[in-house]
């Protein structure tokens, strides 16, 4: 057993805690970061953001190949999808990413300790490698823990990985499923009904809500299930609760209980859990420190400390959404604190998107939020339909950019967005709430013609006043 100290020790290597790491370096601290797993990254590398995104855009080709190259003068004869092949690209694509984070750590000159972290005690941390073969403990003066989250299941249903699996099967795939039955429309469950309906699989969609993306602004979702019914073999049930599945010879039967309480079956070859993630932490020796989780999630103050002076944590084990980009902004929010700066993250201008085509995009404040606020507002709303560019590209008319603004200031209070590359111009949106932009000021910058950003200026106008010019 050897040991060793630091200035700062991190535990977990996601994009919240490299980040951290990353930027505590930076800063002059003699850096160290635990990971259970030999390759780095986390979660959104290894088995989420990227590797998602991947298969995403493999199959978005092939679908565009097949139902929208032919308008553009290009035939595809003989053209056929190699699932097999997509995987082995998003493997790729993962180890070539997850290499980039091992360099950076080098480069940093952070060091990486591979295997399980646990607290013995405030600044002390144990490390076993998963296979037993090493241990070591290292001592610390700050601690963040940034030991992310895990798929999580309804009770009493278990996620088996062979006919009820969870994201990170269904990113392994190599056989497409005839009938996959997805529990939950949020983000997981539309971004991989995406993935195989392109491909051919039927998708049917069970979601307690009464729309698709329910945390989203309600246009979203309903925007999006239209699309999703044109363009794949889908179907969605909503205000459907799910509370069992079984599996039954080669099937999976999964039963939900409908808005009038009726219990209701529904069959398909795989089953896929996307009912959220569950904040992990599990031996990490939070009781040798003092540390009382809440509904999971490790309780933290403004700063992100924890009940303990000196331990901080950050991502998807403390509240808020489970976004890469949040992490990853705490994690240098935590480091420039530990150097004496005075960091600030507005949460409020995080934004949120959902990589389905059209992407999905929002941040700020929805419509709902703003009407049980009692907050005056008024809002444009600019469909692509009437977008040269979206016109030219694929025929991608399907969609809106919708702005909402204060009543009164013209403050820009949120912006959302379900079109092509909603994911890209939605950081209009983020920098109108950073700046305290009002719908004016977005109205008058001069967008480039013809791009989709257009729709941004069009609906700012439209909530300035009803002075659309396309509309
Ligand atoms: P994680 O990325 O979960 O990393 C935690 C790390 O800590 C893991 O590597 C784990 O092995 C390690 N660890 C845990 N306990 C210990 C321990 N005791 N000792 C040592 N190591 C430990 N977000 C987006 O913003 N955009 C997206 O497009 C997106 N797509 C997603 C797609 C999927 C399929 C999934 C599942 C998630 C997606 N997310 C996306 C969410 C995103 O992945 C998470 O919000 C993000 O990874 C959280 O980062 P984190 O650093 O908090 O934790
Ligand atoms: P989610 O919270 O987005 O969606 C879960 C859905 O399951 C909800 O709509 C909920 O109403 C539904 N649900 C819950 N219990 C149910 C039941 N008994 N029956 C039917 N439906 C039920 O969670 P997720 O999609 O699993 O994603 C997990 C996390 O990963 C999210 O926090 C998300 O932010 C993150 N993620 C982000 C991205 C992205 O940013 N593009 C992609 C994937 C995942």
């Amino acid at each position: 057993m050897s040991s060793s100290t630091y200035d700062l020790t991190v535990i977990g290597s996601g994009p919240g805690g490299y980040v951290a790491a990353i930027r505590a370096a930076q800063l002059g601290m003699k850096t160290a970061i635990i990971e259970r797993y030999p390759t780095l990254g986390g979660t959104c590398l290894n088995v989420g953001c990227i590797p998602s995104k991947a298969l995403l855009d493999s199959t978005e080709h092939f679908h565009a190949a097949k139902h929208k190259f032919a308008a553009h003068g290009i035939e595809c004869g003989g053209l056929k999808a190699d699932l097999a092949k997509m995987i082995e690209r998003k493997r790729e694509v993962v180890k070539k990413t997850t290499d980039g984070v091992a360099f950076l750590m080098r480069k940093n000159k952070i060091d990486v300790y591979e295997g399980h972290g646990s607290f013995v005690d405030k600044n002390t941390i144990a490390v076993n490698k998963l296979d037993g073969s090493e241990s070591t403990q290292i001592k610390t003066q700050k601690t963040i823990i940034a030991t992310g989250s895990k798929p999580w299941s309804l009770p009493g249903i278990e996620i088996d990985k062979k006919k009820i699996i969870s994201s990170t099967e269904a990113l392994e795939l190599t056989k497409l499923p005839k009938h996959l039955i997805v529990i939950g429309g949020g983000v997981i469950g539309v971004e991989m009904a995406s993935v195989f309906g392109r491909l051919g699989s039927k998708i049917t969609i069970l979601e307690y809500a009464d729309r698709l993306l329910p945390t989203m602004d309600a246009d979203l979702g309903k925007e999006l299930h239209k699309v999703l019914r044109k363009d794949l073999d889908y179907e969605a049930h909503f205000n459907h609760k799910v509370t069992a599945a079984q599996l039954s010879r080669s099937k999976v039967k999964v039963s939900a209980e409908n808005k009038k309480g009726e219990v209701v079956e529904f069959s398909g070859d795989l089953c896929l859990m996307a009912v959220g993630r569950a904040p992990y932490t599990a031996n990490l020796g939070l009781e040798n420190i003092g540390i009382t989780t809440e509904k999971g999630r490790i309780p933290v103050n403004e700063q992100l400390e924890t009940t303990v002076p000196g331990i901080f944590a950050i991502g998807d084990v403390i509240r808020g959404a489970m976004l890469a980009h949040k992490a990853s902004e705490e994690g240098v929010m935590v480091a420039e604190y530990l150097a004496g700066q005075h960091p600030h993250i507005n949460y409020r201008a995080i934004p949120g998107v959902v990589y389905t085509w059209p992407e999905v995009a929002g941040v700020g404040f929805t419509e709902e939020e703003l009407k049980a606020d009692k907050v005056p507002y008024k809002s444009g709303k600019f469909p692509f339909m009437a977008s040269g560019r979206a016109r030219a590209s694929m025929d991608d008319k399907a969609g809106f950019v919708k702005i909402l603004a204060h009543a009164h200031t013209d403050e820009v209070l949120g912006m959302h967005i379900i079109g092509p590359r909603a994911a890209d111009i939605i950081m209009e949106g983020v920098m109108a709430l950073e700046f305290r932009a009002s719908a004016e000021d977005l109205a008058i910058f001069s967008h480039p013609h013809p791009t989709f950003s257009e729709a941004v200026k069009e609906a700012a106008m439209g909530a300035t006043a009803n002075r659309m010019i396309h509309l």
